[in-house]
Formats: C-alpha cells, structure tokens, sequence
C-alpha cells in the first residue's frame, strides 16, 4: 500500500516543520494554519481515522493526548489550546491519516463551526 502524506512526513520524504518526535508520534507545524500555533499530531501508524482505530490502539491515542499539551506547552500555551480531530470528509477530514489538529494563540468560538 502506498504510503499517507502524513507518513511521508514522518519519514521525512516530504519537508514539514517538525516541532517534536518519539517513537509512537510526529508533530509538525500545520502548511495552511488557522490560527498562530497549528500543529498536526500524528501518530507513525497510518490509522485512517479515529473510528477505524481498535482496542490494539489504546495506549497509541493515550500518548497522543498526554503529548499533545506538552507540545502546546513547548509552544508558549500551555494555558489555552484547542484539540481537535476530524472524523470524515463530512466533518472536513481531508488528510485520512489520523491526526490531531492542535491550535492556539487567538481566540475560539465554541461551539465550533
Ligand atoms: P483535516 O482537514 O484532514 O482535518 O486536516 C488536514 C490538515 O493537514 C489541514 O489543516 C492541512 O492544512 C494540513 N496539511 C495538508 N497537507 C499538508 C502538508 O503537505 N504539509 C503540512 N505541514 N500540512 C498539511
């Protein structure tokens, strides 16, 4: 299978700005931002999506949520961030490779848009 945009990234085959890495996870600053601080967070795997993730995932996704501020943290917001992942071309999902969209740094409309 070929490989997603976003495991380009990981692998380095496509240049992105990456602001941290480990063995489980990238996270790389966002080619279109919608707000100061937009990073993608991205696990390795190539989960398509969230709802195709299973039970073999669970301790992936808990360290995709316990780096994730730590990453807004590094970036200067550790006060105030927003979390948010599209699940679906529906929903704007347009990238099928799991990721979690972090943003931070203006202000934000609840409920969202
Ligand atoms: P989605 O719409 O799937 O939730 O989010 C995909 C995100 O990936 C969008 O915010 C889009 O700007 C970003 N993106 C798409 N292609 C690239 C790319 O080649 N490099 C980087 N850094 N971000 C990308």
């Amino acid at each position: 299978m070929s490989k997603t945009l976003f495991e380009k990234i990981c692998d380095r085959e496509i240049p992105a700005e990456i602001v941290y890495e480990d063995e489980l996870c990238v996270a790389f600053k966002d080619i279109n931002p919608q707000a100061p601080f937009h990073v993608q967070l991205v696990p390795r795997k190539p989960i398509t999506m969230l709802m195709n993730a299973d039970a073999g995932d669970q301790a992936l996704l808990g360290h995709l949520l316990l780096t994730a501020p730590r990453i807004a943290a590094a970036g200067g917001y550790a006060d105030a961030f927003r979390l948010a992942v599209n699940n679906g071309a529906a929903v704007g999902q347009s990238v099928f490779h799991l990721h979690i969209h972090i943003l931070a740094g203006r202000p934000f409309k609840w409920p969202p848009g």
